[in-house]
């Protein structure tokens, strides 16, 4: 059972997209913030900052 923990917890390393610029976060400065990897504090900021005018567009 834990085998298969730690593989799913592999598997959930992979990296993705940055959730600021969209650009594929490698190597570069890891910043991870609420479930989702930014290259760096700024994109984690922009990111925030694009979900806030989502919010506005929203309602
Ligand atoms: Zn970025």
């Amino acid at each position: 059972m834990a085998e298969e923990l730690s593989k799913k917890a592999l598997k959930k390393e992979k990296l993705g997209n940055c959730g600021g610029c969209n650009k594929p976060v490698k190597k570069i400065k890891r910043y991870y913030r609420g479930g989702k990897y930014y290259c760096t504090k700024r994109c984690y900021k922009n990111f925030l900052a694009k979900a806030k005018n989502k919010e506005k567009d929203g309602a």
